[in-house]
């Protein structure tokens, strides 16, 4: 679709019908790309006044304790030249600014590449990070250097495949229109039986099996990468260690979940990342896998309390802000548990700070905090 498309008269939800009227229901990851195109491509999604907070805009901590973790790492690997910061999908540039003062000042400091495909966003890391370089993916990346990368929220963004199981089998779960006009999901007419993976083929009818092929390709390139470049990698995000059968994916507008089929473009699509699966692609594109943890016990375990001490008797009148949002942060109940935070490094590269091997506990997808 184009961009002209998308502006068209009655926005992407008329567009949508248009399309579904003369072809046919589109797929739910049709659906997804499109819609979070258009929703971040003019818009700055973040804050009490936007539609949700992500953790680098709740406390400059989040971002710190990264470039310390990017800092600590490359220390370790033996401090190589000409390293890049890489993140992808920096929204405000939050973020990366609290990472690489941290890192800056234990001796690194990269250049700066951003991924990012929505105009106003880049209007924004731009004017807090003038001397970044931009991509629209990571195909122009450098290739001959070790690269630093994070990526916080960005996977969940990705467009997800569902099939769902039907009394005829397995088919894809497509959004169509109903009499009234609305959009709704419904089962796709090609049987999709061979595209299920053998432990869930006999899940009961109405069940739903998410995949996430971009997520896939994007954890594989950055693996690649890493291999043959050197570097290490930090994807957070909201998911789950283990398979599991459901929709996970979500809208959320103004704080508040919404109908996921009701606005397209006008509210923050997710689903959660399978952090197994893209686990596995990482070992099998050839990087080390260092782990993935809880978010809350990753940060505890690289020092939040000490920093959220020093940062308090610096401001006693912020006190009580930082405490909020260190139990907001690191909480099980809030971001602490479901948020996941998996470490990759180039073979030869050393472990990652806070990380070790052993998989999270799976989490309950329905007790999902908004992001
Ligand atoms: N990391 C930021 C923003 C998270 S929101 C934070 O934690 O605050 C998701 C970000 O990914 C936005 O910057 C959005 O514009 C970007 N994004 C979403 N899909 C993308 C895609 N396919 N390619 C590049 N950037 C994308």
């Amino acid at each position: 679709m184009t961009g002209d498309e998308r502006d068209a008269p009655g926005g992407l939800a008329a567009v949508f019908a248009r399309l579904i009227a003369a072809t046919g229901p589109i797929s739910i990851a049709h659906y997804m790309a499109e819609a979070n195109a258009r929703y971040y491509a003019s818009r700055d999604p973040f804050g009490t006044a936007g539609d949700f907070v992500t953790a680098p805009e709740i406390s400059q901590m989040f971002g710190e304790l990264i470039g310390l973790w990017l800092a600590d790492i490359w220390q370790r690997a033996g401090n190589p030249d000409g390293v890049c910061y890489v993140e992808l999908g920096p929204g405000r540039g939050t973020l990366a600014r609290d990472a690489l003062r941290a890192a800056s000042r234990a001796g690194l400091v990269p250049e700066v590449h951003f991924v990012e495909t929505s105009p106003a966003l880049r209007g924004l890391q731009r004017a807090a990070h003038p001397g970044a370089v931009w991509h629209d993916d990571l195909s122009t990346l450098p290739a001959d250097r070790p690269l630093l990368l994070v990526a916080n929220e960005f996977l969940d963004a990705l467009p997800v495949r569902q099939l769902v199981r039907t009394a005829g089998g397995w088919r894809e779960r497509m959004v169509g229109l109903n009499a009234a006009g609305a959009f709704i999901p419904v089962a796709g007419t090609r049987p999709m039986d061979a595209a299920v993976p053998d432990s869930f083929a006999e899940a009961g009818e109405g069940a739903i099996v998410e995949t996430c092929p971009a997520a896939a390709a994007v954890v594989q390139e950055v693996a690649g990468r890493l291999a043959s470049q050197g570097g290490a990698a930090l994807f957070i995000d909201y998911g789950y260690a283990e398979p599991q059968v459901g929709s996970t994916l979500q809208a959320v507008r103004a704080h508040q979940k919404v109908n996921v089929f009701a606005e397209p473009g006008e509210a923050d699509l997710t689903a959660h990342v399978d952090f197994g699966t893209v686990a596995q692609v990482a070992e099998q594109a050839g990087a080390r896998w260092l782990g993935t943890s809880g978010q809350g016990a990753w940060l505890a375990a690289l020092g939040i309390g000490a920093r959220a001490g020093s940062l308090a008797r610096a401001a006693p009148h912020a006190a009580d802000a930082i405490e909020a949002a260190t139990i907001r942060l690191t909480a099980p109940a809030e971001m602490g548990t479901l948020f996941k935070v998996m470490g990759l490094a180039a073979p030869g590269w050393p472990d990652g700070a806070g990380l070790n091997r052993v998989s999270p506990a799976t989490t309950d997808r329905d007790s999902a905090a908004l992001p």
